[in-house]
């Protein structure tokens, strides 16, 4: 299960990654009252949801919007390798909400209705016929997003030493691109971002990313998305 500690510590370290989220920021279970994605291991929201927010609420730890990372899995046992991995799920969440854009609070009834709805058809939608192309949400912005996260939280870990227990935090836990994606492996865009983690360990995701990214790091983006386009292509031409 997710222990008390994780939920507590986790969104100190959110803020300790990117400063500039001036609102709180949650993790949680998935609520069992709710239908369970079938298609993720943890989801977010780009506004707060009023549905998982009554859950906050019941459990007074509600503080007002802001994001919401939940986690469907919670692997039972409280091991350092299950933690491990949830940190890098809820990591992935809360790099969907880089650079960070204030949250509004969505506490009317009318929008607990159709929350509740969306919620329930996006958890029954089977997203494998849904995407477009496998990266879709998780493209260059995304996983350059997700190399700062992965390198802030080593730059930190001294100061979360119950949550990493002095352990190096594996990459690929956040889970974003590599095969899955139809994309290189994260070590190789790491390399390709290179020194930019920490030259810009200072500033705001979105002073980051107001920038173009590195070129090699383009271009490696680049040719993974064009051999994938290939490829399709190749097998469209097979199957005829
Ligand atoms: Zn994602």
């Amino acid at each position: 299960m997710i222990s008390p500690s994780f939920i507590a510590e986790v969104p100190k370290l959110a803020h300790a990654i990117a400063p500039e989220i001036d609102q709180p920021v949650y993790v949680l279970p998935h609520p069992a009252d709710l239908p369970t994605p079938s298609h993720c291991l943890a989801y977010t929201f780009p506004v707060t949801s009023v549905p998982i927010r009554d859950r906050l609420v019941s459990e007074g730890r509600w503080q007002g919007p802001g994001p919401l990372l939940c986690l469907v899995d919670d692997f039972e046992r409280d091991t350092l390798g299950n933690r491990l991995a949830l940190l890098g799920l809820a990591l992935h969440e809360l790099a969907h909400h880089l650079p960070f854009v204030a949250l509004s609070d969505e506490s009317r009834d009318e929008a607990r209705v159709v929350q509740l709805a969306q919620f329930c058809e996006w958890a029954n939608e089977d997203r494998r016929e849904t995407r477009r192309t496998p990266w879709q949400g998780h493209g260059l912005r995304f996983i350059r997003t997700c190399l700062h996260v992965h390198f802030r939280v080593q730059w930190h870990a001294h100061r979360f030493r119950d949550l990493l227990e002095w352990h190096p935090l594996d990459r690929d836990t956040l889970m974003f691109a590599g095969p899955d994606y139809g994309l290189s492996h994260s070590y190789n865009y790491r390399n390709a971002l290179g020194n930019e983690p920490s030259d810009c360990i200072d500033e705001t995701f979105a002073s980051i990313l107001a920038r173009p990214a590195p070129q090699a790091f383009a271009e490696l983006f680049r040719a993974d998305v064009t051999a994938w386009h290939h490829h399709q292509i190749e097998q469209e031409i097979a199957a005829a």
